[in-house]
């Protein structure tokens, strides 16, 4: 990021424009619609038409003809230079030698500060950059939030403002946990819906009814998904934007808790290789802990916390408790790898079942009852397999299963450096050593050789039928 957004008070100063073309009166009307007091410096003459234009604003705008060499710069807040010659370069050392923020129309490597693309709503503002890699990129992304933003949210925005200052004035509350209830509940609702007096008669029972008793902590017990942060549900994305304290393991992705809240707490409770874990127990009392103080607590487990992540005992723990604790369920590790891979889990006819199951428990691989899954007709995903592919495919094979049937591996998947490795169950080992790294999925099922991509690792004839 080297341009941040921040929000300039154009109210404190006046803004040099230079330049005639296009591109100095398209400046002159966002900084003039946006309330800037402009000193507009014309090569041209024959400018009243767009001054006219430009003139039913508030802020003042004063007009001055002349070449770009004799413009005073001194105490403006900013200066945009729309010359679009080689003057624009002289522009920007001058404004940059009196520290004056200054915006080269069209070049980011002169500026030093770009316009964003804007969504505006009154008092809510997006601003959308790209670096000044893509202005239309930008653009395609300002028509995307555009068209999720309510069309109310400005209105609504005012509203919270009129009201800032009676809940400040009640005793105890948590402001920021009324102002979540209000926006994320019927309130908020009510007014986006256009129900607005409705709404601000209910915020003003609100308030007026608010005490500190409210403040009872909480904890989302939610599933991150394989990786790719895309693939959180809106309600997981929804929790982490809302969490003060996030507890998370060694499977969640860094991009994952990128999308937290700025301020959330981050506490990594996973197993680093080589050194102990947090354990199970200190993990338990923690989140208690946290929500018995007002929190409002994630517990941020890889994939689906009810699939192999221990979030059974927790939940358990925090009942017993006394916690107010909600599931979020996430992708699991099968269902996100499967589709970057392409693989159908199942499939009509040959492929009926699909067991998860891991290598991993208490005793190790070897004490896996694989007797259930000799099967030809139902898939197999092993989680938590890596180290043990040996025992897994002397398990599957003592049980019964086809040593030639197709097998893959799959490493990291649906992150950045997602691996695969295909062959046979009777492959499994060298096909572990390959992808290197875990986390991984070992696969057995003739779906394997389903996926398009593999169908020439595995040669089609070969496929039990
Ligand atoms: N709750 C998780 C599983 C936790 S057990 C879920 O629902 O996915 C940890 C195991 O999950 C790893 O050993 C590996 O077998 C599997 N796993 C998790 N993320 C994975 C990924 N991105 N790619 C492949 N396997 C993954």
């Amino acid at each position: 990021m080297r341009f941040l957004p921040v929000f300039l008070d154009l109210s404190s100063g006046h803004v040099v424009l230079i330049g005639s073309g296009t591109p100095a009166t398209g400046k002159l009307h966002l900084l003039r619609a946006a309330g800037a007091n402009v000193r507009w410096v014309s090569q041209r003459a024959d400018v009243a038409e767009e001054l006219l234009a430009a003139s039913h604003y508030a802020g003042r705008i004063e007009i001055a003809i002349g070449p770009p060499e004799a413009v005073d710069l001194a105490g403006a807040i900013a200066v945009v230079s729309a010359l679009g010659d080689a003057a624009d370069e002289a522009i920007a050392a001058r404004a940059r030698d009196l520290s004056i923020p200054v915006n080269v129309v069209d070049r980011p490597d002169l500026s030093t500060f770009i316009f964003p693309a804007v969504v505006d709503r009154g008092d809510v503002v997006v601003a959308i950059g790209t670096g000044g890699a893509s202005p239309v990129l930008a653009r395609r992304l300002r028509e995307a939030i555009e068209a999720i933003l309510p069309a109310r949210i400005g209105e609504f925005a005012a509203l919270l403002h009129r009201y800032r200052e009676r809940i400040a004035r009640r005793p105890g509350v948590s402001l920021r946990r009324f102002w979540e209830k209000v926006i994320d509940g019927p309130i908020g609702a009510a007014f986006l819906a256009g129900r607005t007096r409705e709404a601000e008669a209910a915020l003003i029972r609100a308030i007026d009814n608010a005490d500190a008793s409210e403040q009872q902590g909480v904890v989302h017990l939610v599933g991150a998904g394989p990786g790719d942060p895309d693939l959180l549900t809106l309600r997981a994305l929804h929790a982490l934007q809302s969490a003060e304290v996030i507890f998370y393991d060694e499977l969640v992705a860094p991009d994952i808790l990128g999308r937290a809240r700025r301020d959330a707490k981050l506490v990594f409770v996973g197993k680093r290789k080589g050194e102990p874990g947090v354990g199970q127990a200190e993990i338990n009392r923690r989140l208690v802990e946290a929500a018995q103080a007002g929190r409002c607590v994630v517990r941020l487990k890889g994939g689906d916390p009810f699939i192999f992540g221990r979030g059974g005992e927790e939940l358990e723990h925090l009942q017993q408790a006394g916690v107010p604790t909600h599931v979020v369920p996430g992708i699991t590790a099968a269902l996100g790898c499967a589709a970057e891979a392409g693989l159908p889990l199942t499939f009509r006819q040959e492929a009926t079942r699909l067991s998860l199951v891991t290598a991993n428990t208490a005793d190790g691989a070897e004490s896996v009852d694989w007797s259930g899954l000799s099967d030809a007709a139902n898939t197999v995903v092993v989680y938590m397999g890596l180290s043990s592919a040996d025992a897994v495919r002397s398990g599957l094979i003592a049980a019964g299963r086809d040593p030639e049937t197709p097998a893959a591996v799959l490493a990291r998947g649906t992150r950045p450096d997602s691996k695969t490795a295909v062959g046979r169950l009777q492959d499994l080992p060298r096909l572990a050593a390959e992808v290197g790294e875990g986390p991984a999925l070992l696969i057995i099922g003739d779906v394997v050789a389903r996926s398009l991509p593999w169908q020439a690792a595995i040669a089609p004839s070969e496929v039990a039928a």
